[in-house]
């Protein structure tokens, strides 16, 4: 994945050399000083000591994209200072000079949004009006959560101790690490930093290495909002060495990390001996219920809207779709129709629905679910790889009589592949939709208001869409239950996770 590259200088750079750009792409940017090929830390834009460094790939054409720098441990043990010096200055702001600056970067995101989704289209290969959809998603927590800092009010509590004032102070944690994945290359990060800076801490961000293009632009329009140097800081490099360091430095106070639950538990683990705040947004594996009140064409068209976003790649993806068994083959066919308008390209390219997969493992790995369905029985009903029109690519793929045994079942696929079960009764599907280590988020379709409440206070899951595939923005709690996480990110919980709670009594009054 990297190569070493000899770095003549070693030093630290304050905004040099140029910016980069896409080597060959037909698009190009208007604002090319947004692609940037260094790490960013307290203001400057930094090399990395050792000449390590990853190449960056379009995985829709394998075109190197650029390259970013591994950063050494003593760099990133600089991060760490930058952040906890600038902690100083930036918790001392009043709450509306902060969200003066972050409103100046929400308004960047806005004006640099087209070139904003050309990078994350060209580094992630989602379409672009897709990516264009991500920048103003992620662009809305900066707006929100500036204005939320406003409102992180203590309490004032009545006092059970004589001549006594009792209360709460509400005071940001300190530094943040914000650890983050490929599929969500913007939005995973805004939705954490935004949470993190109005609350009045600073943030250390770690990309994932396939796509770090984006939280490099982040932090040049951060640059040009004024957000001071140290507030909010971009690493890069070998991710458990960055992960490790962070985690074990006494000086971050909070961890917040997406990405699968693997990593997930490593971290948890990692980040003992410091006993930080800990918050996880992990994998799901979300269910799809389609009640037998339901007009199947309807049911599929919103099955397939919540199962083929970002190709499969989504953690909100409804993976295990249960349909009541006096509709399922009629919903079956539907479910078909659906699938056979969607589109599978290069995600620059007009009207294209899903674009390709991060990588080649990714592609083996849908590929080794689908056979693994097969071998236990369920029946493959649509998705001829034959036609996928690159090698990081799979087409949008059915089957049916899935059951628990399937890995299809048990693993978060990550990929266009669908799954289609049966059932007979509400008993049964709550059972069904529960046989899993995730609870992230689950789809309900039914307008049986007896069933609804039924099935909402029996799923063991963050987070349930009832007739609805649209559920996250950032005034509500998005986060799961079981192994799919700890903590919430968005709304008002979002910003508690960047903040303590110092409870004082004042006596002798
Ligand atoms: P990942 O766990 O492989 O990587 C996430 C981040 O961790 C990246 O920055 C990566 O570089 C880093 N990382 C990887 N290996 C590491 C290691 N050994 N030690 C320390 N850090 C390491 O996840 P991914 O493949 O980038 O993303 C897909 C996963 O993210 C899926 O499981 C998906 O469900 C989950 N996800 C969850 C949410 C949510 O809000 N719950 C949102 C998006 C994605």
């Amino acid at each position: 994945m990297h190569a070493i590259r000899h770095d003549p200088s070693g030093t630290a750079l304050k905004a040099t050399p140029g910016p980069a750009r896409f080597s060959g792409g037909s698009m190009k940017l208007n604002d090319p000083r947004l692609l940037r090929q260094y790490a960013y830390i307290d203001g400057k834009w930094t090399h990395g000591d050792g000449g390590r460094e990853e190449a960056v790939v379009d995985p829709a054409t394998g075109e190197v994209l650029g390259h970013i720098p591994w950063l050494e441990a003593p760099q990133l043990r600089g991060a760490v200072d930058a952040a906890d010096s600038a902690f100083v200055q930036w918790r001392a702001l009043r709450a509306d000079e902060r969200a003066e600056r972050l409103l100046a970067w929400y308004d960047l995101l806005i004006e640099h949004r087209e070139d904003l989704a050309i990078i994350m289209t060209r580094e992630q290969g989602k379409p672009l009006p897709d990516a264009r959809g991500e920048v103003e998603y992620g662009a809305s927590f900066i707006k929100w959560f500036a204005e939320e800092g406003k409102r992180t009010f203590g309490q004032t509590i009545p006092s059970h101790i004589p001549n006594a004032a009792l209360g709460t102070l509400k005071e940001p944690v300190g530094v943040a690490a914000l650890i983050t994945p490929w599929n969500f290359p913007l939005a995973m990060i805004t939705r954490k930093a935004a949470a993190a800076m109005a609350a009045g801490c600073t943030v250390i961000v770690k990309p994932a290495g396939e796509t770090p293009f984006s939280a490099l632009a982040l932090a040049e329009l951060a640059e040009r909002a004024e957000i001071p140097a140290g507030v909010f800081n971009v690493v890069l490099g070998e991710p458990a060495e960055v992960s490790q360091l962070l985690c074990d430095e006494d000086r971050v106070k909070a961890l917040s990390f997406t990405g699968s639950t693997r990593v997930g538990r490593l971290l948890l683990e990692q980040s003992a001996n410091s006993v930080k705040r800990v918050s996880l947004e992990l994998g799901g594996n979300a269910p799809f219920i389609v009640g037998p009140d339901m007009d199947p064409a309807e049911a599929a068209r919103a099955a397939v809207a919540a199962k083929f976003q970002t190709s499969g790649q989504d953690c909100l993806a409804a993976n295990r779709v249960l349909v009541h068994e006096s509709i399922h083959d009629e919903f079956v066919e539907q479910f078909v129709a659906c699938m056979e308008a969607l589109k599978v390209g290069n995600g620059l390219v007009t009207n294209i629905d899903l674009g390709p997969l991060i990588h080649q493992q990714a592609v083996e790995k849908a590929a080794a679910i689908v056979d693994d369905a097969i071998s236990r029985g369920a029946t493959l009903v649509h998705g001829d790889q034959s036609m996928a029109p690159g090698p990081n690519f799979f087409m949008p793929t059915l089957l049916t009589g899935v059951t628990p045994y399937m890995k299809v079942w048990r693993e978060e696929n990550f990929s266009p592949v669908a799954g289609i079960t049966a059932y007979k009764d509400d008993d049964e599907v709550i059972k069904l939709a529960n046989d899993t280590e995730y609870g992230l988020a689950a789809y309900v379709y039914t307008h049986d208001i007896r069933r609804i409440w039924k099935l909402l206070r029996a799923l063991e899951y963050g987070m349930v869409a009832i007739n609805s595939v649209k559920m996250t923005g950032p005034p509500v709690p998005f986060g799961g239950v079981k192994q799919s996480g700890l903590g919430r990110e968005g709304g008002t919980a979002g910003i508690e996770e960047y903040l303590e709670t110092k409870y004082y009594c004042l006596g002798a009054l």
